[in-house]
């Protein structure tokens, strides 16, 4: 289990400074940031402390575990954004 970025993600970034990890991305200034839609968390790194769900000012950030039903693509969503990375 890890945490996701839903859609809703309005790309203020507060979760990146609170994530302990630095797991999310893109951050600014990466070549990815200023064409995202959204941001991502990468699954093989979070830790799940919910310190970015805590931080997101519009509850952008769920945890896989209590995602509701009409968000089941959203772990995938955030895992494909690191699949090139990890390559
Ligand atoms: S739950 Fe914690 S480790 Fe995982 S992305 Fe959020 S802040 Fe980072
Ligand atoms: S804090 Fe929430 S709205 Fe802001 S960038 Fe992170 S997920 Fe998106």
């Amino acid at each position: 289990m890890t945490y996701v970025i839903l859609g809703s993600c309005v790309l203020d970034t507060a979760c990146l400074d609170a994530c302990p990890v630095d797991c999310i991305r893109p951050r600014p200034g990466d070549p990815d940031f200023q064409v995202a839609e959204m941001l991502y968390i990468d699954p093989a790194s979070c830790v799940n402390c919910n310190a970015c769900r805590e931080a997101c000012p519009i509850d952008a950030i769920q945890s896989e575990r209590s995602l509701p039903g009409d968000m089941h693509a959203y772990p995938a969503i955030n895992a494909g954004y690191f699949d090139h990375v990890h390559e």
